[in-house]
């Protein structure tokens, strides 16, 4: 270990300095991190010249258990040193002499510990909606009332969602990463999008999807927070302005059907993201209309599509299981709800007459008891 600094660096051994890196946080430092969480964390591709739009960049051990990543999209890879030389322009021993400085390795001192890594895939899930969500929330609220919002209006009353619904929902628009800087975890802001609030049964503020308006140029249709700054609640009450109708809960696919169907006096509820529903999803309905009182029914709102099939096909059975038999009903033509909103004027009456019609939760619909 003697001579010059220049050469003691150069004694890094690099087994020594990746130990004592956690690659997940190099990454977090020096890539751009999504929200995605479950089936592991992504980045997007460190590379400057390669722009991924989907977040493309996994983490995995190797044989010799060494963390390393992976762009699958580009097919660049690599281990800690590698980013760094990728990402910094540094060369290879300057690399690992940085790395080795982060680490708190010092030439002539003893190493410092190896600490044990946490794996990407253990990263704790909250229990409570961080502030930060809500405060995305409201910036977005902001920003569609300006100018720069103006283009999120008019994509959302092209859906035929009015102002009432908007502002009662606070619903809002994300003009993009570019104009409005978030911390890391909140939806990634690839481009312009609308923001739709979610709300748990008694109308607290509990999650937020983002949505582009140009899901082919964001890589994506749908953001979500991290699930470090919220979990996902699966399920979003809508906020209806008009007089409620005498009608079963509506479980819709997604928030801009439950919105359509809030809209038109509707008690409705969306069903987020394009996971089937689970148990956890079903007792949370069955409670809610526990909540309502006896003989409130539902009814499956399901697009006509296999994914619409597969929701009717899992929840039906969960939720007859718990007591709360839904009806299901398919908009006609190919149709969602929301496309079906827009091209029958008389849709919405349509809707309810065919819901009793029905005959859910093994009753006759005239035994569907009033709003009190
Ligand atoms: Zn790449």
């Amino acid at each position: 270990m003697a001579g010059s600094t220049y050469d003691r660096r150069r004694t890094w051994r690099i087994d020594d300095v990746l130990d004592r890196t956690d690659l997940s946080v190099l990454l977090d430092e020096l890539a751009t991190s999504t929200n995605r969480t479950g089936s592991g964390r992504r980045w997007h591709c460190p590379l400057p010249d390669h722009d991924d739009h989907r977040a493309s960049v996994t983490m995995y051990r190797d044989r010799r258990g060494h963390e390393r990543w992976r762009c699958w999209s580009g097919g660049h890879r690599g281990d800690a040193v590698d980013l760094v030389m990728t990402v910094m322009g540094r060369e290879r021993a300057d690399a690992v002499d940085w790395l080795a400085g982060r680490a708190g390795m010092t030439p002539d001192a003893p190493l410092p510990a190896v600490r044990k890594k946490r794996t990407p895939r253990q990263a704790t899930p909250a229990i409570v909606m961080d502030p930060a969500v809500a405060n995305y929330v409201d910036a977005c609220r902001r920003v569609i009332a300006t100018r720069g919002g103006r283009q999120v209006r008019e994509w959302l009353r092209g859906r035929g969602l009015t102002d009432e619904t908007i502002t009662a929902n606070r619903i809002g628009a994300d003009p993009g990463r570019s104009l409005m800087r978030r911390q890391r975890g909140l939806p990634f802001g690839a481009g312009t999008a609308a923001t739709f609030p979610i709300f748990d049964p008694n109308g607290n503020l509990a999650y937020v999807q983002s949505r582009y308006l140009d899901a082919d140029a964001a890589g994506r249709k749908y953001d979500n927070p991290a699930a470090s700054l919220a979990p996902n609640p699966r399920l979003g009450f809508a906020v209806s302005t008009v007089e409620l109708r005498d009608a079963p809960l509506l479980l819709c696919e997604g928030m801009p059907d439950a919105l359509t169907a809030a809209q038109a006096g509707f008690q409705s509820v969306g069903l987020l993201g394009a996971h089937a529903p689970d148990e956890a999803v079903a007792a949370r309905l069955a409670n809610h209309l526990d909540g309502m009182g006896t003989g409130h029914g539902i009814v499956l709102v399901t697009d006509p599509d296999p994914a619409g099939r597969r929701v009717a096909e899992t929840l039906g059975p969960l939720l007859t299981g718990l007591g709360h038999e839904p009806a299901v009903v398919t908009p006609p033509d190919d149709l969602d709800l929301n496309e079906w909103s827009r091209s029958d004027p008389d849709w919405s009456e349509r809707l309810h007459d065919q819901i009793k019609g029905l005959d859910p939760a093994g009753r006759g619909s005239e035994e569907l008891q009033p709003e009190r």
